[in-house]
């Protein structure tokens, strides 16, 4: 067990959540690498877990791999039905130095479970945080933005932090990753206006599937633990709604960008 200022504040103490029903995946066993308190080398207009309370880009150990891998054994000895394990949680997973090793640890006690991660690219040019990721099933990378200046407005990254950057992580992370590379993408009305520059990166990156989302949770005003994984729309704490792209232009987008690039596109509306 770790020692969290945290663990009275949160009654949740555990560094696995859910399942919880995803979209495109089914039910989706969350893993939280990070843990102690929300991480992340962006700290985006629409995170779910509100503002950003470490915007940085350190690799380091958060959590124990061994509370992570025992948190792990406690979900499952309940049977409850996962289709996928998905690293995420209070931030930015791939910040773990030890993530390879929650990987690795969690496939020799469930081999047949699918392992996925949904990343911000940003440390994707880093050797030692592509290793981490290269035993994984499936990687969803972010790209929101097509431009710098958006990418700054959406993103908020950490101070050196730059669309350039992120696009090289992923170009290398190509080259070696045998799984199945995904981008994940959050429309609202700021970043609508330039699908010809985003169709582009997009053909560029060359994914195996392009998921269209828009803010359909609200921006809570403060940090908590259980904004990890909550998608029942409870919240019993302050939370701003967000502007979204509404199901008619959601369609129209994803039917331009299908056209402007030929690539599988799922729409959260779909
Ligand atoms: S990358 Fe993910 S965790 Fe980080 S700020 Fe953006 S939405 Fe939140």
């Amino acid at each position: 067990m770790t020692d969290s200022k945290n663990e009275k504040k949160f009654p949740n103490t555990k560094t696995v959540y859910g399942p919880v029903k995803s979209w495109r995946f089914g039910m989706s066993l969350g893993i939280d690498p990070i843990f102690e308190t929300s991480t992340c080398s962006f700290n985006c207009i629409y995170c779910q877990l509100g503002e950003i309370q470490d915007v940085t880009n350190l690799v380091k150990e958060y959590v124990p791999t061994s509370k992570v891998l025992q948190d792990f054994k406690e979900v499952i000895e309940k049977e409850v039905p996962i289709d996928v394990v998905t690293y995420s949680g209070s931030g930015e997973p791939s910040l773990a130095k030890n993530l390879g090793e929650m990987i690795k640890g969690i496939r020799k006690i469930r081999p047949e479970l699918p392992q996925y991660i949904l990343t911000n690219a940003t440390h994707l040019v880093e050797p030692e945080v592509r290793e981490n990721l290269l035993a994984l099933d499936k990687i969803i990378v972010k790209i929101d933005a097509s431009n710098e200046e958006n990418f700054k407005l959406i993103n908020r990254p950490a101070e050196g932090v730059t669309l350039k950057r992120v696009l090289e992580g992923i170009k290398l992370l190509k080259k070696e990753f045998k799984g199945e590379i995904e981008v994940q993408s959050m429309f609202m009305p700021i970043n609508d206006k330039h699908l010809e520059d985003l169709a582009t990166i997009l053909k560029e990156v060359s994914p195996a599937a392009v998921q269209l989302n828009t803010p359909k949770r609200p921006y809570p005003l403060s940090w908590h633990r259980e904004n990890r994984g909550n998608h029942e729309l409870v919240f019993d704490y302050e939370v701003r709604e967000l502007k979204k792209v509404e199901e008619d232009r959601a369609v129209e987008i994803q039917k331009q960008l299908e056209e402007k690039t030929g690539l599988k596109i799922y729409s959260v509306y779909r």
